[in-house]
């Protein structure tokens, strides 16, 4: 039985996660829950789960016994196995840190929180023996395919969907409204997710993931177009052998791998592959001028220090500004690189710098969006 604690546990991969939990009762057991905005929804989780701990970022009246923890302390608590980092943005970072140095196992979904300190988090992750396993479908193929590996390998091969919009002309892009943007053709995601997947800023951020994870160099990875998201991204190793992971479009396959492992266990609500109904895998090179924030993402990850940082808060904070229609879907790279070219970066900086980096960021996209619509 493994005790798990899920942070970020309303939001939809903390939701899949609970329905993979659901359906082993005598594997996994939760411990603990974490919620940020949805707190009807936490409120009812709680009364249903009846977990030790839980943590609420809003006053909820949640009729259990559970004790009131934070995050952090959630995390590194001795009661719990596992950590899943479901959270989104920043919140993740500090509750990450305080699980590896309690040795914990940790699924990690949050992809800022290798984004903004990778370095940080690997080599303190090395320091303690905390192992991280990624939930992010990309990652988890990655991770699948180099599995009893023992060389490391030559290229890593990240697959995109290219979202609900590839194919379409600067002019049309910038016609699109967020209800457009947020129906995403193959995956179900939350809302931020699937505007970085039009935009293809989220396989940029998968890149600095991919790049810290596996510490392969950026060179050493490539991005292509796969409209069938069926393939969920390829490793290529010295000898020219590749190697692929495919399954159903389905988040709940890789969060159960992240809990199981290095087990695999039967779900019979999890879809089953069949190739002769996808008939056809198709491949594509992106073309980055038509992606610029994948191009943004891509400089951001080389330079390290505090860009990623800067990308990151930045692209959070224009995608919200467009989200309330008050910036176009084409706005968000210009609104991210007028931010990064005022920028001063740190080079090896501390967790308190890239944070302050962060803040720095939001407020200036802010001024910029600002000034932008009073000219
Ligand atoms: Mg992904």
């Amino acid at each position: 039985m493994k005790s798990i604690a899920i942070l970020g546990s309303t939001g939809s991969i903390g939701q899949q996660t609970l329905d993979v939990v659901g359906a082993f009762p005598d594997r996994f057991r939760v411990v603990a829950l974490a919620g940020r905005d949805n707190s009807a929804l936490l409120a009812k989780q709680v009364a249903q789960l009846q977990p030790r701990m839980v943590y609420s970022a809003k006053a909820i009246d949640i009729h259990s016994p559970a004790e009131s923890l934070s995050m952090e302390e959630i995390a590194a608590h001795p009661d719990v196995d596992l950590v899943v980092i479901a959270t989104s943005g920043k919140a993740g970072l500090r509750p990450t840190l305080a699980a590896i140095r309690a040795g914990k196992q940790i699924a990690l979904a949050n992809k800022e929180v290798l984004v903004l300190a990778g370095k940080i988090i690997t080599s303190e992750a090395k320091q303690y023996g905390a192992q991280i396993l990624p939930i992010d479908s990309e990652h988890s193929a990655i991770w699948q395919c180099l599995h009893g590996e023992q060389s490391q390998p030559a290229r890593i091969i990240l697959t995109a969907s290219g979202g609900p919009f590839y194919g379409q002309s600067p002019e049309q892009l910038a016609k699109v409204t967020p209800k457009e943007a947020l129906s995403h053709p193959t995956w179900k995601m939350g809302r931020k997710v699937t505007i970085d997947s039009a935009t293809l800023m989220n396989k940029g951020l998968e890149a600095i993931e991919a790049h810290w994870l596996f510490s392969i160099p950026f060179d050493h990875i490539e991005i292509i177009i796969h409209r069938q998201s069926i393939i969920h991204s390829l490793v290529e190793f010295a000898d020219g052998s590749t190697k692929a992971q495919l399954s159903f479009p389905d988040m709940r396959l890789p969060i159960q791998y992240a809990l199981s492992y290095p087990e695999r266990l039967p779900n019979a609500h999890l879809p089953h592959l069949n190739l002769t109904k996808v008939k056809a895998l198709t491949f594509e090179p992106v073309n980055p001028g038509q992606f610029p924030c994948l191009k943004l993402a891509l400089e951001a990850g080389k330079e390290g220090g505090t860009c990623p940082a800067v990308l990151s808060a930045a692209d959070e904070v224009a995608v919200n500004l467009f989200l309330a229609g008050k910036a176009r879907l084409t706005d968000i790279a210009e609104l991210i690189t007028q931010t990064i070219t005022r920028h001063h970066p740190v080079v090896n900086p501390s967790l308190e710098e890239i944070l302050a980096a962060d803040i720095w960021a939001r407020q200036t996209v802010e001024d910029i969006a600002k000034r932008k619509i009073t000219c």
